[in-house]
């Protein structure tokens, strides 16, 4: 057997006359950038996240840049978050001009440690990036308490976490601002960039309004320098169609998840945990085990797909040798860089294919 990593033409082929008669739709309105396709779109997934305002940017990463803009985030700024993620977490600090500030991680869920967070502070820090890895969502109370305390902005990178809850509230109405992204492989996801921040700031909506379409506040008036970054009305039809299946498209996640858990007990293999306040929606189904190289070469061998998100930390990339990091600064993500990897978790697995690769594992990492 083989079994695909993630598979999106399994999704497609479920819904696929609803989605091809809202793309027609878009196609022949003749409407393609914003318009009242995005507005709709912005409007259900703003009362989805019980946040007052959703504004649609053309990717996950551009909805951090103009988060830190819309906050004022900039040259001479830090910015503290976590090393164990995707680049782009701390690449958009680098691109508004501040300097990201790495802190270990929490050893089960993967996420910036609240405890960390106080001994990196210093007069620049202005605010907190967590991240809502794999689908968990961080420890946000805490997370909030230290902020409150310290005056910092939150801004929650929740680009793998659509419809997780923290204490029964979903990701995206957590902080100052939520930022998701679409990109096709994550759990609410179009067909090409698209992205989105949430926010219940009135003035942080609409500074972000007036970013993603070059500072314009009028036709022709810029009062601000801004970009080029909207959601377009293609995806927007798309994303409208796949919200009406999300959360299904979660629950059997959970139920992927559930089956996996049951079928590791008693081996070597750490599943991935969900604390008392999180609902996890499971982006990602990531173990820790021993010997993973070998574990990997094993799937890879048996026909499976795998992925290690992720094998080298932030703060030990190239680019930020100049943060001057050294190895062994931040063990925590460091010794999740060698255990962890993620196993096949999209919704539309069949059972037999969770059990082949549960199996598969099972015997791997016996030796
Ligand atoms: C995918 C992702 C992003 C970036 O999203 P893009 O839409 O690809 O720009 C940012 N942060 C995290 C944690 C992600 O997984």
């Amino acid at each position: 057997m083989k079994v695909p990593f993630l598979d999106l033409t399994r999704q497609y082929q479920q819904i696929k006359a609803e989605l091809d008669a809202a793309v027609l739709k878009v196609l022949a309105s003749g409407q393609f950038i914003l318009g009242e396709t995005v507005k709709q779109f912005e409007e259900a997934a703003a009362h989805y996240c019980g946040a007052q305002h959703a504004v649609g940017v053309a990717s996950g990463t551009d909805a951090l840049v103009l988060a830190l803009r819309a906050l004022g985030i900039g040259v001479g700024d830090e910015v503290i978050t976590s090393p164990f993620t995707f680049f782009a977490t701390a690449e958009c600090v680098s691109q508004v001009g501040a300097t990201p500030v790495f802190v270990d991680i929490e050893p089960d869920t993967f996420n910036l440690d609240p405890a960390a967070i106080e001994s990196a502070l210093t007069s620049r820090t202005k605010a907190v990036i967590p991240v809502h890895l794999f689908g968990h969502c961080a420890d946000m109370e805490r997370i909030h308490a230290i902020a409150e305390k310290h005056g910092l902005f939150v801004i929650e990178d929740a680009a793998q976490a659509w419809g997780a809850t923290c204490n029964g509230k979903r990701a995206g109405g957590l902080g100052y601002a939520g930022c998701f992204s679409f990109f096709p492989t994550k759990n609410l996801a179009c067909c090409g960039d698209g992205g989105l921040l949430t926010t219940n700031d009135d003035e942080i909506a609409q500074q972000v309004r007036l970013l993603r379409t070059h500072g314009q506040a009028q036709r022709y008036e810029h009062v601000m320098l801004g970009y080029n970054s909207r959601l377009d009305a293609l995806q927007a039809a798309v994303l409208a169609v796949k919200l009406k299946y999300v959360d299904r498209w979660n629950e059997r996640r959970r139920q992927h998840a559930q089956r996996y858990n049951e079928l590791f007990a008693g081996t070597p293999v750490v599943p991935p945990a969900e604390k008392p306040y999180a609902k996890h929606v499971y982006h990602q189904y990531t173990i820790r085990v021993p010997h993973r190289d070998a574990v990997e070469r094993s799937l890879k061998e048996a026909g499976i797909g795998c992925m290690v998100y992720y094998r080298v930390p932030l703060h030990l990339q190239p680019v930020y040798a100049h943060l001057g990091y050294p190895a062994g600064s931040l063990p925590v993500a460091e010794q999740a860089c060698r255990e962890v990897i993620s196993l096949p978790i999209f919704p539309e697995l069949t059972e037999e294919e969770v059990e082949y690769v549960a199996e598969t594992v099972r015997t791997a990492v016996k030796g």
